[in-house]
């Protein structure tokens, strides 16, 4: 087996590694479920630079302005460390919460922050949310394929998974409905429909518009809830982010979401949008499994957040970066501008990222229109020459 220790640490015994487990009949019934991913096997070989890893789903987290980053987390720290530091509530910060909503309103969603639980990633969404629904025996419909890590939820709480098929599509609805009746015949209870409606992991497609509302439609129509699991909603390549299924049921479906894709997953900072009392309970199930979702992340997130103005994590999902103008200012001016740089890229690519900059900055004069100017005391502005470009 390989090992993802540092090499200094050094390695355990054969023959502790060949033991056998003195444990083996003390282990509670749900274990049996639970078996190492491949997935997590393989990403200690990847990591290794002779080989081309196709495999693990790692975002690109070079390409993120690190010293910018850098300097969130340096202030966070200093001006706010005692908070940050500190345990902090168990649906999650307040402001992070709000924040939140705002990302989701790219996708057409209108939401409370009361609504938003905060999670550790997403993974724990789905964990959270298996945990308030599911017994030994119960059934979850699921995309065929799914998600790795949502399918070992799954069999750790002893659920039966019943797959449903896709096509370039997303899933087919007659399928789904088949599937909803033949468990109801069964005399099973299926309890959720967990789908990844926007660049399925692992198969690729997107679910389309029109079979949103079909899928929608079928699942009210059964009182199945609809668990709406969209890490990559905002990561499409053209076009604006395809609407929600949840801005069209705020009762029938959790939607959940995270920053591990659009931002970093190190963080380990995802949410859960709940209909209101299912809420209560994943505040609940919040609690007893970490007492609270980890402070520090939310801040440096929500700080990071508040500096772009959001601008700069919507940029980056539009692959193209840049370091703002607060950067450069010890006193939380420079919100105007922005360093450009052109010393690296080819012309080519500095040709595709002022495009892709253009369309972003066209988007956030919207939002500006729409959500008016940036918090008093941001983007005042020293009168000081512009750079010299000859
Ligand atoms: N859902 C899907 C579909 C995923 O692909 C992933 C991560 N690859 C997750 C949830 C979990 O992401 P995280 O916990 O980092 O938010």
């Amino acid at each position: 087996m390989t090992s993802d220790m540092p090499e200094n640490v050094p390695a355990r015994s054969t023959v502790r590694q060949t033991r056998l487990d003195s444990y083996v009949d003390r282990y509670a019934a749900r274990t049996k479920g639970m078996s190492a991913s491949e997935i997590r096997a393989l990403f200690a070989v990847a990591s290794r630079p002779e080989v081309v890893s196709l495999a693990g789903g790692m975002p690109n987290i070079a390409g993120l302005p690190l010293d910018v980053v850098g300097n969130a987390i340096g202030d966070l720290v200093r001006d706010n460390g005692a908070v940050a530091m500190q345990y902090g509530s168990g649906q999650g910060d307040p402001k992070l919460r709000e924040q939140i909503c705002d990302v989701m309103s790219l996708e057409g969603i209108e939401a409370h922050p009361d609504d938003v639980v905060i999670t550790v990633g997403s993974q724990q969404a789905v964990d959270l949310v298996t945990r308030v629904f599911c017994d030994p025996g119960d059934v979850v419909i699921c995309e065929a394929p799914s998600y790795v890590g949502a399918l070992g939820v799954f069999r750790a709480y002893q659920c039966e998974v019943v797959h449903v098929a896709m096509d370039d599509d997303g899933v087919q609805p007659e399928a789904l409905e088949q599937a909803i009746a033949a468990v109801a015949a069964a005399g099973k209870k299926a309890k959720f429909f967990y789908t990844i409606p926007n660049f399925h992991n692992p198969a690729g497609v997107s679910l389309s518009l029109e079979r949103r509302s079909r899928v929608l439609e079928i699942c009210q129509r059964a009182g199945l809830l609809v668990l709406e699991d969209n890490p990559y909603g905002l990561l499409g390549f053209e076009g604006d982010p395809v609407r929600a299924m949840r801005a069209d049921d705020s009762e029938g479906i959790i939607y959940l979401g995270s920053f591990s894709k659009t931002f970093a997953p190190g963080f380990r900072v995802g949410w859960a949008l709940a209909p209101h009392a299912v809420r209560e309970k994943l505040v609940l199930a919040q609690e007893s499994a970490t007492l609270c979702p980890p402070v520090f992340s939310q801040l440096a997130i929500s700080s990071y957040l508040s500096r772009g103005r959001a601008m700069l994590p919507r940029a980056v999902t539009n692959r193209v970066a840049y370091v703002p103008g607060t950067a450069f200012f010890a006193d939380g001016f420079g919100a105007q501008c922005m360093r450009l740089s052109y010393c690296h890229p080819t012309p080519e690519r500095i040709t595709e990222g002022v495009r892709r900059l253009g369309a972003v900055i066209k988007e956030e004069l919207e939002l500006r229109q729409t959500f008016g100017a940036v918090a008093p005391g941001h983007g005042r502005e020293y009168d000081a020459p512009g750079p010299e470009l000859t």
